[in-house]
């Protein structure tokens, strides 16, 4: 037994993992490129990025430098009265990439506060204005985060049911799926026409822990379009989505309509600190303008704008605007389209989709599915024991990963999931 796993079993608490019949931990003690290192050396190809954080490889060298120069410049200052150039050169940065219409970044921790953020902004937005709204609409199947309004607005069921009594009202509607279209625009209308909805909360494009489901970009205008009639405010939660994944720096970019508020982190600092991004467009920002004091946002954290956190962005985005890493996007985009053709249709496969750099493969699965099914933990089990990280979403595989990972590298993840079939399809004899 490692003596690592052994003393964090002793000590500690990990994330969706039930601790009694949790397996102990993989020690991992250095990363490179696509790589996770055990303490005795096993190398784990990452093929989801860390939980979707990394972009550009682990430690790389150019976030490295630029965090250990902040560190020993600037470690951190309160960022109510006082500014850093981390911070500001990070939100004009964003601002640059960003859709066109967004004018201000308000910084936070995580993905889910930076919903907490933009939900507490678009329903002061209303009040400020003098027309309070209370509704949310959200997509049935979303995820926005595990924090009480992130839960609020997400999928309710196992995760969330214990809480469920004290989750305030989301107004949820389908998922414009191919086929839905009709139906999710339709709810919308409905629950827009009562007058009472401050905002849509939305995944563009792809809902990542709903299992990786794609719809199309017209669907989406579409409700964008309705929400702008009725004076709702849009909120893209790009947090995974964000910095490339989909092909487009934002999913927000294959749109027509433009997102009132955009939430941001998983990728933000390339996967190295926790930073947390809500912008916003000019409309929301000035309605918290005044000489009323009742209108300012009241809301802050103690590392709000943290410049080791904003150093890490910089390094990241920098890498990110470097033609060689749209050349990686684009590459790895082309082989998910060959293996997508390849493995579609065959036995045991249900459906494939594809956006970008993310690949998803649904297979038949005989029993019902669900996050708990014994096929996910063989799945997963398959997956390390050729030393690949994959985390199945039930009867759902998909890859996500670094955008360095060279096409060898995303040859072992296709062997992978080539292998996973064959268990499916044994499985389901
Ligand atoms: C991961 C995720 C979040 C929550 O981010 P955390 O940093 O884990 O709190 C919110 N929205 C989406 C779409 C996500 O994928």
């Amino acid at each position: 037994m490692s003596t690592l796993a052994a003393r964090d079993h002793a000590v500690l608490w990990h994330p969706y993992t039930q601790m009694q019949t949790a397996a102990l931990p993989i020690p991992i003690v250095r990363g490179e490129g696509a790589w996770l290192y055990t303490e005795d050396g096993t190398a784990y190809l990452d093929g989801i990025s860390s939980w979707w954080v990394n972009l550009h490889g682990h430690a790389h060298p150019r976030i490295a430098a630029r965090v250990a120069q902040q560190l020993q410049t600037l470690e951190h200052v309160l960022f109510a009265g006082f500014t850093h150039p981390p911070a500001v050169e990070l939100a004009e940065g964003l601002l640059e990439i960003l859709p066109p219409n967004q004018r201000r970044i308000f910084y936070s921790d995580n993905g889910s506060t930076a919903v907490e953020v933009a939900l507490k902004m678009a329903l002061q937005y209303h009040h400020n204005l003098g027309q309070p709204r209370r509704t949310i609409v959200a997509f049935r199947d979303s995820y926005h985060g595990d924090t009480f309004g992130a839960m609020a607005v997400s999928s309710r069921g196992a995760f969330t049911a214990p809480f469920a009594p004290l989750l305030f009202d989301v107004a949820f509607i389908d998922v414009p799926v191919p086929g839905r279209e009709v139906e999710a625009l339709a709810q919308l209308e409905a629950v827009a026409a009562q007058g009472d909805v401050a905002a849509f909360i939305f995944e563009p494009l792809l809902l990542g822990t709903a299992g990786m489901l794609t719809y199309s970009a017209e669907a989406l205008d579409e409700l964008l379009g309705s929400c702008h009639r009725h004076g709702i405010l849009a909120i893209a939660d790009e947090v995974m989505t964000g910095f490339g994944r989909t092909g487009q720096l934002f999913a927000c970019d294959y749109l027509a309509e433009r997102p009132d508020m955009v939430c941001l982190s998983k990728g933000l600092t390339g996967g190295t600190m926790a930073l947390g991004v809500t912008s916003c467009a000019g409309p929301v920002y000035d309605a918290f303008l005044s000489d009323d004091k009742l209108k300012t946002f009241f809301h802050g954290h103690s590392y709000t704008a943290n410049p080791v956190a904003c150093a890490a962005g910089l390094a990241s985005l920098e890498l990110l605007r470097d033609p060689a890493c749209a050349a990686n996007i684009a590459r790895m985009a082309t082989a998910h389209q060959v293996f997508q053709a390849e493995i579609t249709g065959q036995p045991g496969v249900r459906d494939v989709r594809l956006l970008g750099t993310v690949l998803a493969v649904e297979f038949e699965e005989a029993a019902t599915t669900s996050y708990f099914s014994s096929l996910r933990d063989e799945l997963y089990e398959l997956a390390l024991q050729r030393r690949v990280i994959l985390r199945p979403l039930g009867n759902i595989i998909y890859l996500m990963p670094p955008y360095c990972t060279t096409d060898a590298e995303l040859s072992l993840l296709y062997d992978t999931v080539r292998a996973m079939r064959e268990l499916v399809v044994g499985r389901n004899q």
